[in-house]
């Protein structure tokens, strides 16, 4: 098993296979986004994710979970992961699950066929970073997708079979645009009714665009108060049913599980509690990406 570059994956995934099969996002251009800078997208070539699954296979044989590196692998033609994912269904006996991260356009340029064929060849959960549902701030800080390809995306794989994960990042709306942010994010996703949502928080990193802005003062990031807020509105203005809530992300500063909307009250009672006692908080040094 070998890497190149920086390898991300959902908290989820922690017990995962990583399996890295591109190189890099083929987007890279979002402002916030430090992950990929430095890498030139690239599918990996076939004949080392051949050997590395091999590898696998010797040393780690009762793997039941495995995740596609890297951004979003999904990009890679259908007929690839095809490939890849009959090889893996072949090599590891108990596989249960693979996972992907995946931009909308990923699933939507992909027809229906080729979406359940994955499914079935174990293509389990796509995890997809709405961000915001706000499409201004999704223009500004270069996102490939408006938040209505993002909504079509989710509909489109789960109508095929496959699990959905979606993310929305605090603080992406800045000081000015937080409310907003978290309603339209809020009505985003209630359309999208994904399996699993959760919100990590916005970390300003030193060589990104975004950043750049931040010096110069033209992005004003909300305090620890306001991204509270923010998640307060977010979480009051959801209508979800049966949505698995979480922000046990290192970026957040209050980790919160629950079931969305049935668990709306208790969550919002949580960050009132948390305003006033700010010991329930992580606090900054140990916030992480
Ligand atoms: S699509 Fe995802 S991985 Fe690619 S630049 Fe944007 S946030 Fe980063």
């Amino acid at each position: 098993m070998r890497y190149r570059g920086v390898i991300i994956r959902p908290p989820s995934e922690a017990e995962s296979y990583i399996l890295q099969v591109t190189y890099g996002c083929s987007h890279n251009a979002c402002t916030f986004c430090p992950t990929y800078k430095g890498t030139h997208f690239q599918p990996r070539p076939l004949r080392e994710i051949e050997e590395d699954i091999r590898m696998a296979a010797r040393m780690m044989p009762r793997t039941r979970r495995v995740f596609l590196a890297d951004g979003n692998a999904l990009c890679l033609p259908a007929e690839s992961l095809m490939y890849i994912l009959g090889l893996l269904k072949e090599s590891f006996p108990y596989l249960e699950r693979i996972g992907i991260y995946a931009n909308g356009r990923d699933i939507n340029d992909k027809s229906e066929k080729e979406l359940r064929s994955l499914a079935e060849l174990g293509m389990g959960i796509v995890y997809l970073g709405l961000e915001s549902g706000d499409d201004d701030v999704l223009r500004r800080v270069r996102k490939l997708d408006s938040s209505e390809e993002m909504v079509r995306a989710v509909l489109k794989a789960k109508r095929c079979g496959i699990l959905t994960s979606v993310i929305v990042l605090l603080g992406l709306g800045g000081r000015e645009g937080s409310l907003r942010h978290a309603e339209l994010s809020a009505r985003a996703v209630s359309m999208m009714n994904p399996h699993y949502l959760s919100a990590l928080t916005l970390m300003l990193v030193p060589g990104t665009p975004l950043y750049r802005q931040w010096e110069r003062g033209e992005f004003h990031l909300p305090d620890t108060e306001g991204m509270l807020r923010e998640l307060r509105h977010f979480i009051a203005c959801c209508q979800l049913e049966n949505c698995v809530f979480r922000t046990n992300h290192a970026s957040n500063y209050l980790p919160l599980r629950g079931v969305l909307s049935r668990d709306r009250d208790r969550l919002l009672e949580i960050i009132d509690e948390a305003s006033h006692r700010p010991e329930m908080l992580r606090p900054e040094y140990m916030r992480g990406l």
